[in-house]
């Protein structure tokens, strides 16, 4: 493996983990070469762009009137992502909506100024203080089950459809471009992170059959690639699947070892993530089932 090629792999495993979960700090090789963030900013949709720092990704919306962001990510990709901003438009950012409150996301929102307005789910609050936060502007707005922005022409309609990845991960939907955002709670041929531990199982699958009524064309996710309405339905059928199999096990008395040396999922081994973190998936359904069961 090239040192290149070890520092990308790196970067993929260390994905979406929020501070607390991720294990100690990898030190990339002596030789290995400083190289820089890997950043990208497409546009998915009229006015709406995806910004991409390494595995990363948020969403911002441009009008003539104003910009609404999402996710600063970290000071470091907030600075940055400022920059891909300002290379779009000049107009003011109005709002900066948090997708919800892991640290990975919510870090770095300072570097938008004071002026901006930032929006979140309740929850989100609760949570500013945990380990790995810097740079957190708190949520000047917080909304229950739903709220509407308006930048420029355009509506964002915000909907929290209970807890899931976490407790506060809510959809950004823009009916005028047929799109949704979610981060976390949705991934595209991508198993979730290690052992959902902020997670409730059955509400995530909830949650992702409210995502996949939802009339749209696009399916934006926080990690990896967009997907259709199938690739929803189809994260969905891996966690009732997962949870069937764990179920079943654990009737016959089996233990949560046992299980992760005898279960495998093999129509799911091209997913991103198999091999890492299925063993991890199966331990976070055994625990939700166990925790069910008492
Ligand atoms: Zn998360």
């Amino acid at each position: 493996m090239t040192p290149r090629t070890l520092l990308a792999t790196l970067m993929l495993l260390s994905a979406c983990a929020p501070a607390s979960e991720q294990g100690p700090p990898t030190e990339p090789a002596a030789e290995t070469l400083p190289v820089g963030p890997t950043v990208s900013v497409d546009e998915v949709a009229d006015d709406v762009f995806l910004f991409t720092y390494n595995t990363h990704r948020s969403l911002f919306i441009v009008t003539d009137d104003g910009v609404l962001v999402t996710d600063p990510q970290s000071t470091e990709a907030a600075e940055r992502y400022l920059e891909e901003v300002r290379k779009v438009t000049d107009a003011p950012i109005q709002y900066l909506v948090y997708s919800h409150y892991h640290n990975d996301h919510v870090s770095g929102g300072a570097i938008f100024g004071d002026d901006v307005v930032t929006v979140s789910h309740e929850n989100v609050t609760a949570h500013l203080d945990d380990e790995g936060m810097e740079a957190v502007k708190p949520p000047d707005e917080t909304f229950t089950d739903e709220m509407t922005l308006t930048i420029g022409d355009i509506d964002v309609d915000l909907s929290f459809p209970g807890h899931s990845e976490t407790d506060s991960n809510i959809i950004l939907h823009v009916p005028s471009r047929r799109l949704a955002f979610m981060v976390d709670t949705l991934s595209v041929r991508t198993l979730p992170w290690r052992n959902l531990a902020s997670g409730d199982l059955d509400g995530w699958i909830g949650a992702l059959e409210t995502l996949a009524d939802y009339d749209v064309d696009q399916f934006v996710p926080g990690h990896g690639e967009i997907g259709s309405r199938d690739d929803v339905r189809a994260h969905i059928e891996y966690l009732r699947t997962l949870t069937g199999e764990v179920a079943t096990r654990m009737d016959d008395g089996q233990s949560l070892q046992a299980i992760q040396n005898s279960l495998e999922l093999p129509q799911y081994a091209d997913w991103v993530r198999y091999d890492e973190h299925f063993a991890l998936n199966i331990e976070g359904v055994y625990r939700e089932l166990t925790e069910q069961r008492q």
